[in-house]
């Protein structure tokens, strides 16, 4: 990891499929929670406790409006890491002898298929489902691996790196047709509109607040009532949230990712979503105009996370090319969770790229404080890195450019 400590008010942040900035009526909410109820929102003896307990019995039934699933059915995690590992293994150690196969997509967070490799060794087998070049599962090829031995279907509503939207409600019919349960990863769901849980009909689904512009280090698992008692928690301890994630619940945090959630739906977040798209749109039509070996990686700009622009620099160390442009522009080549590592990304390897072409790509991520200067100073920025770059490796094609 390279460190720099310079000012950060040059920088042009693209980054949002990794982390989000908060949004300051998040801020303001969570405020009153650091000072006003610290109490211990599971002390039942006194009424400081009490109304830390109402703060989160009204964060937990705002999520849950917002998802169209009932309050006590939401539990809140560390993140959506927690909560993709609480869904996987805890299904897999209670899972019963003629039900002992989980399916998971190849394009999976690491938090998922490393989660699925544990429950490897508790005896369940995992098979992966291939997807399309645009990084999509195709039902059919759900329906070809599934029978009645089959545990949970998990598949996420939205790729991180590339974007693509997977089918959800076909996946989940096809898992519920032979039995399996459905569990998707919708960390990215709620930036692309995608909320009611009732209408994808997934029996468990993964959130994370600061993918939607709450704070980091909370999140939570939604999960269908009638299969708690199916989930062997993660950890044990003093019972909360129905023994499936005991821990004294972090008020504040519960607080703001409530707000946050709530920003996701209703009119407002459509227009954003439609402003972000149009951002994204021009972004990545400018920046093939400019440079004409950029490739758009992934599905088709229509259908598509509104703020994902995942793109192929052809012939370009994409490593290189985002360390020249610091401190400037904020993006990452591959998941930013795998950052730090040098594989290629697992998830472009699946959509068929070449190791060279996985590392000449860049995910860019727009999102609600982008701005359309952001976009001109970050074309800018980029063509000029590009060409820079180009004096030095001679990669592009000599007339194009
Ligand atoms: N799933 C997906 C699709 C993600 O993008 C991320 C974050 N990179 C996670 C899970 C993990 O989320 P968290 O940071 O809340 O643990």
């Amino acid at each position: 990891m390279r460190e720099w400590y310079g000012d950060c008010n040059q920088q042009i942040y693209l980054d949002y499929q990794a982390s989000t900035p908060m949004d300051s009526r998040v801020i303001s909410a969570m405020g009153e929670h650091y000072s006003v109820s610290f109490a211990n929102p599971h002390a039942t003896d006194h009424a400081l406790g009490w109304a830390a307990h109402k703060a989160i019995e009204d964060a937990s039934a705002k999520i849950a409006g917002v998802l169209q699933v009932d309050a006590d059915e939401i539990i809140f995690t560390s993140g959506a890491t927690e909560a993709n590992n609480l869904a996987l293994l805890g299904l897999a150690r209670r899972a019963l002898p003629g039900r002992r196969r989980i399916l998971v997509s190849a394009i999976e967070h690491r938090s998922i298929l490393a989660a699925a490799r544990a429950a490897e060794r508790v005896g369940i087998q995992v098979d992966f489902l291939p997807v399309t070049d645009e990084g999509i599962v195709d039902p059919a090829e759900l329906m070809e691996r599934l029978g009645d031995d089959v545990l949970l279907v998990s598949v996420m509503a939205v790729n991180n790196e590339v974007g693509s939207l997977q089918p959800v409600k076909a996946l989940a019919d096809a898992a519920h047709g032979v039995g399996a349960l459905f569990h998707t990863d919708a960390v990215h769901a709620p930036t692309a509109g995608i909320v009611d849980m009732a209408e994808v009909d997934a029996d468990l689904a993964s959130f994370s607040a600061h993918k939607i512009y709450g704070p980091k280090g909370i999140g939570c698992l939604y999960v269908r009532r009638d299969l708690h008692d199916r989930i062997e928690p993660l950890m044990y301890g003093g019972g909360q949230q129905q023994g499936l994630r005991p821990g004294t619940l972090p008020v504040p945090l519960c607080v703001g990712f409530a707000v946050a959630m709530g920003l996701m739906a209703g009119a407002e977040a459509d227009a954003e979503r439609k402003r972000i798209a149009t951002l994204r749109d021009l972004f990545v039509e400018r920046l093939r105009r400019a440079i004409p070996c950029v490739l758009l990686n992934g599905p088709r700009l229509v259908g598509r996370h509104p703020g994902n622009a995942n793109l192929r620099f052809a012939g370009f160390d994409a490593y290189e090319l985002l360390a020249m442009m610091q401190p400037r522009i904020a993006a990452s080549t591959g998941s930013a969770c795998a950052s730090g590592s040098v594989e290629p990304s697992h998830v472009l390897r699946a959509l068929g790229l070449s190791i060279a072409d996985t590392n000449a790509s860049v995910r860019f991520g727009i999102g609600r404080f982008t701005s359309s200067r952001d976009i001109d100073e970050a074309i800018a920025v980029i063509v000029g890195t590009a060409n820079k770059y180009d004096d030095g490796n001679k990669v592009m094609p000599r007339n194009t450019f």
